[in-house]
């Protein structure tokens, strides 16, 4: 599978259209925004913002799910890792890509509070 091939070099990629210039994700050979064959991907730069989150409590382990608005126009659903912010998660909150490692060795993207902007901001 070519995303997963990609996220094994860390790269995250998405699909793009040369037909209509939206991005989408996940990568696809048509178009969801005008049914174009004409598509490609792309590699992200790795920023976003939280468009939606949640936390999950279960016996084994507490982790949080979000969609992330990529700054290339997509969205995706991912985990939340490290430390939230200390006015906890929210929507907009700046987030950058890192990887993890799966129990089954596949590097999957997941996105961090993005540290850089919240310190320039502060
Ligand atoms: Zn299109």
């Amino acid at each position: 599978m070519p995303w997963l091939d990609a996220c094994a070099q860390s790269a995250l990629t998405y699909g793009h259209c040369a037909a209509c210039g939206k991005a989408h994700f996940y990568p696809r050979p048509h178009c969801p925004h005008c049914h174009a064959s004409d598509t490609g991907r792309a590699t992200s730069a790795g920023i976003g913002a939280i468009y939606s989150w949640t936390t999950v409590h279960s016996k084994a382990a507490s982790y949080t799910l979000a969609y992330v608005r990529l700054e290339e126009g997509f969205t995706m659903l991912t985990h939340l890792v490290g430390d939230p912010p200390v006015d906890g998660w929210h929507v907009g909150l700046s987030v950058v890509l890192g990887w993890v490692v799966t129990a089954n060795g596949q590097n999957m993207p997941v996105f961090q509070q993005n540290r850089t902007n919240k310190e320039q901001a502060a």
